[in-house]
């Protein structure tokens, strides 16, 4: 099979065809192996810019188009904005103790600014605050480096899709399909209190 030309990285998963990760999911990656997936689509577009300059035929093979496709992809959330209990949440706060990086669902908030700009007073307000991150693994997954750290932020943001449990490929390249802003019938949301008081991570 051809990993060149165009193909729609929306109509179904893609799994990986040859070579050493064969059979794997870029988009079980993107949370299960966070660091994965920001190094093989940072090379994917070093190779395209690369090829871009020396005037060669620059084409962007298969796994590059599904790894942009989910960067920045921005999923309906299942959780309702704590401050206007309306909007689903977009946005989120990162706090840090100690080193420890940590959110929770009482620091999230919809794409209102008012909103947005409550929840980061909220933040402020515990001296934990580090910076407010969208619901988006393009967002998310510069902001640290450490697979650990990663993987807090990209578990919230499972969390806040309403992902629980074990990683379903199916599932996930669903719930990363889902147009945000749009609050469907069969996706009921959560009041952001019920992720809890305390914190997810600590
Ligand atoms: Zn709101």
């Amino acid at each position: 099979m051809s990993e060149k030309g165009s193909f729609d990285p929306a109509l179904e998963p893609y799994v990986i065809q040859s070579g050493k990760h064969a059979g794997e999911s870029p988009t079980i990656w993107a949370f299960r192996n966070p660091r994965r997936f920001k190094r093989i689509l940072r090379r994917r577009e070093d190779e395209y810019r690369k090829a871009i300059r020396a005037g060669r035929d620059a084409r962007k093979d298969r796994l590059h188009i599904a790894l942009e496709w989910l960067n920045t992809r921005k999923p309906q959330t299942k959780v309702r904005c704590p401050f206007c209990n309306q909007g689903p949440v977009r946005f989120f706060a990162v706090l840090e103790e100690n080193g420890i990086v940590q959110a929770e669902g009482r620091f999230t908030s919809c794409e209102a600014l008012s909103c947005k700009m409550k929840m980061e007073e909220a933040a402020r307000a515990t001296g934990k605050y580090r910076m407010t991150l969208e619901v988006q693994l393009k967002s998310i997954l510069p902001a640290y480096k450490g697979q650990a750290d990663c993987r807090k932020l990209t578990s919230f943001m499972l969390v806040l899709m309403g992902i629980t449990g074990r990683l379903d490929r199916d599932e996930l390249h669903q719930a990363m399909g889902t147009s945000p802003g749009l609050m469907q019938e069969d996706r009921p949301t959560l009041p952001a209190e019920m992720l809890g008081q305390g914190s997810l991570f600590s």
